[in-house]
Parts: structure tokens; C-alpha cells; sequence
């Protein structure tokens, strides 16, 4: 049987996530974008209210709730403005390695604190040579004693200026290539560790990405996510829960960009009626609606299959390229929706066209994801 309605908490949690939205974040969104100031006061709100790191189990003091909630909650926040809906995720895209592989030790000594108090913490995984191409990181870990020895640098690395720890992907075997890969938990305070500076990006400009430098960098053997060698399929197999959500995120700012070309169509007047009665616009806003369904629905099903513990890699690829390539198309027609008010700072929608951009690229580009289906269709 399939059911499409949502449980008393999961419409409490929605709500609670829309309210946030409302009351917090759609007010501050416009001064974030325009200075690129880190939204901490947001994120320690949206901590206070239950509203981050969902998925940290009970036994580490957490709500343990599934992607499913998350993917419900993203959707309100990316509504609100996606560079502070991102700003939030990122813990989830951080400890969704450890969740997975990490030893009880390890989720109760890192993830424990972060249901205490406010912290935050990042997935540091690409670096200035490697994107795509995951296998092709250079940031080695050599064994000395009971600990490691990290040096390289990672690029891009979401929230880093406010990071408390870093789930770092490292060679400890290059010549195993992609086998020879291991995650450690990095805390911030690691002396050799240097966050580099805030990159100035097109969009989602409330969130932060910066560079990492790791120079002779010791980690605790203790420290290792799911074993030495584990490293790239442990990475990988959080993107299985974190996709959903950034596919969810995606049809939060889809969603805005209709709401925003609705109300523009309706009151806008040319040839002496609103722009919303000629079917060239009216055909448009159709077309954003039954996008914005299907990739709702794209990402419900992922999320589904991987809290019901089956294999969703398929799925979270096609939510995630749909999405976000959706999204993408839809914040372009609302520009064009709004005419030349739709390329001014002053109106919404350049901002959300700037914004969704990233949601081609971050967490697998939309060519990553098509090489993930087809691989699956033709295998
Ligand atoms: C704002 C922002 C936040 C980010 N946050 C994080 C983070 O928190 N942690 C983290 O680890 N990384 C993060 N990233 C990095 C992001 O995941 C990478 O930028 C992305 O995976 C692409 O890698 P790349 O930039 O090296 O591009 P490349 O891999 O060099 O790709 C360039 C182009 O080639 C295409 N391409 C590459 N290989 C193939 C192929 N085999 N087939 C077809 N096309 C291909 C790509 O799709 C793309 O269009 C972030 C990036 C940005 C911009």
C-alpha cells in the first residue's frame, strides 16, 4: 500500500519548520544575500528549536527522525532562502558519515555534544584538484603509532569558518586508489589546521565555503569513520541520505519561484489585462507546478526507501538531478515571468535564479547523477 499522508509529528514538523521560516528567516534573508554574513544567530534559533541535526540517533541524545523529516523540513527552509536552509543542512551532511559507519565511541564522543550545545561541523571531501572525480583526492593520512598524519587541502567545504569538527576524506593506500581511502573526524582545533578564506559565490551567499590546509595534521586513531579503507564507500553512502534533502531543498526554491511569478502574473497588466490570462504565461506557471509535484515526489521516495533500509541510490540520483535541474529551469521562468523587474535586485527572483544554480553542482553535479542512473539502467 502506498500513503501519501503525513503523520501528526511529520505535519507538526513542517508546520514548525514553515513558521521558522516565516518568522526568522524570509525577514533576514535579503541582508544575508547582500552582505554574505554567516547567519549564526538563525542557526542557534534553528537549534534551540529542534530544527537541526534530525537524524542524530537517541543513544547520542538525538531525535533520530529519518530523511523523510528532513527532506519536509528543507523544503520550508529552502522556501525561506536556500543559503540559510544550507547553512543549517550542512551539519547533517557532516555527521551523516559517522551516523553510518561511525563506531558507538565515536557517534557518542562527536555526536553527543552537538544535541548539548550549539555546534556545527562539515563534510570535507573535495578538493582543488578533485570534484567530481572523488577517487582522484590527493590529501594523504600516514600511519604513525596509534595516530595519523594528515596533509593536503580541500576546496569548497561548506560552513567551514564555524566548523567544530570536519568528517575528512584521506589516502592512506594510493596505490588501492578508491579502496585506499578512509574518513576521520578532524577537530577543529588540530594544530596544522587552516580554514582559508570566505570564497565569494553567485549565490546561496549566506552560506560559507572555504579551503582547508592540512599540514602534518595528528589524528587519533580512534577518530577513523567505519574502518581504514572504508573511507570513499562511507562517504559515498551518506550522499544516500543527504541527496533527498538537497532535492527537497530544490523544490523549496522552485516552489518560491512560482509563488513569486503567480502573484507577479496576476497583478502585472499589459494589453490592458494581467499578464497570468495569456497562455504563453499562464502555460509557464503550469509547467513549474507539475515540476515542483514530481520532484517533491522524486525526493519523498528516496527518503522513503532508505529509512525503510532498502537501496536508494538510484532514487536519490534521479531526485537530486530532477530537482535541481528543475529548479534551475523554474527560477529562470520566473525572471522571465517578471520581464525586465524579474533582472532587478529589487524584486525576488534573480536572487532564487542565482541560488538554485547550486543545486547542479554541490553534492554530485546533474552529469554525476545522469552517470549514476544510466550506470544502474544499463547495468
Ligand atoms: C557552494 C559550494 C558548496 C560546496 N560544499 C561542499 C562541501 O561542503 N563539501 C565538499 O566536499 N564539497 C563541497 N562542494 C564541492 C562540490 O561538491 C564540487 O564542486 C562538485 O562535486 C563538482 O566538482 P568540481 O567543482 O571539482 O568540478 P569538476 O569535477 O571539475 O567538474 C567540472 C564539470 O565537468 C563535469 N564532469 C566531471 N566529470 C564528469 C564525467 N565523468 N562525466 C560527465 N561530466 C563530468 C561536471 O559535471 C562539471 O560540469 C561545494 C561546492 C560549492 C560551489
Amino acid at each position: 500500500m502506498v500513503d501519501f499522508n503525513l503523520t501528526e509529528d511529520q505535519l507538526g514538523l513542517r508546520e514548525l519548520a514553515r513558521e521558522f521560516t516565516r518568522r526568522e528567516i524570509i525577514p533576514r534573508a535579503e541582508h544575508h544575500d547582500r552582505t554574505g554574513e554567516f547567519p549564526t544567530e538563525i542557526c542557534k534559533k534553528a537549534w534551540e528549536t529542534g530544527l537541526m541535526n534530525l537524524h542524530i540517533p537517541e543513544s547520542c541524545g538525538g531525535l533520530e527522525l529519518g530523511t523523510f523529516e528532513g527532506v519536509l523540513l528543507v523544503e520550508e527552509t529552502g522556501y525561506g532562502c536556500s543559503g540559510i536552509g544550507t547553512a543549517m543542512e550542512a551539519n547533517n551532511l557532516a555527521e551523516a558519515p559517522v551516523i553510518v559507519a561511525g563506531s558507538d565511541e565515536l557517534k557518542k564522543r562527536v555526536l553527543g555534544p552537538m544535541t548539548e550545545e550549539f555546534q556545527m561541523a562539515s563534510y570535507a571531501v573535495t578538493e582543488p584538484g578533485a570534484g567530481s572525480d572523488v577517487a582522484g583526492i590527493k590529501t594523504t593520512a600516514k600511519k604513525r603509532g596509534d595516530t595519523w598524519i594528515l596533509n593536503g587541502q580541500k576546496m569548497w567545504i561548506t560552513n567551514a569558518a564555524k566548523a567544530d569538527w570536519f568528517f575528512v576524506l584521506a589516502s592512506t593506500d594510493p596505490s588501492q586508489g578508491h579502496r585506499g581511502m578512509t574518513g576521520f573526524v578532524v577537530p577543529r582545533t588540530s594544530p596544522g589546521l587552516t580554514v582559508g578564506k570566505k570564497e565569494m559565490n553567485m549565490g546561496q551567499r549566506a552560506s560559507d565555503t572555504r579551503g582547508l590546509s592540512f599540514e602534518d595534521v595528528e589524528v587519533p586513531d580512534a577518530n577513523v569513520v567505519g574502518g581504514v579503507g572504508q573511507g570513499f564507500k562511507v562517504a559515498m553512502a551518506a550522499f544516500d541520505h543527504t541527496r533527498p534533502e538537497v532535492a527537497g531543498m530544490a523544490v523549496g526554491v522552485a516552489r518560491r519561484a512560482m509563488d513569486e511569478a503567480i502573484a507577479y502574473a496576476k497583478e502585472r497588466k499589459a494589453f490592458g489585462q494581467p499578464i497570468a490570462s495569456f497562455q504563453a504565461i499562464a502555460f509557464m506557471i503550469a509547467d513549474m507546478a507539475k515540476a515542483i509535484e514530481a520532484g517533491r515526489l522524486l525526493s519523498w521516495q528516496a527518503a522513503w526507501l532508505i529509512d525503510q533500509g532498502q537501496r536508494n541510490s538510484l532514487q536519490a540520483a534521479m531526485a537530486k538531478c530532477f530537482a535541481a535541474d528543475e529548479a534551475m529551469r523554474i527560477a529562470t521562468d520566473a525572471v522571465q515571468v517578471f520581464g525586465g523587474y524579474g533582472f532587478n535586485t529589487e524584486y525576488p527572483v534573480e536572487k532564487l535564479m542565482r541560488d538554485a544554480k547550486i543545486f547542479q553542482i554541490y553534492e554530485g553535479t546533474s552529469q554525476i547523477q545522469r552517470l549514476i542512473i544510466s550506470r544502474h539502467i544499463l547495468s
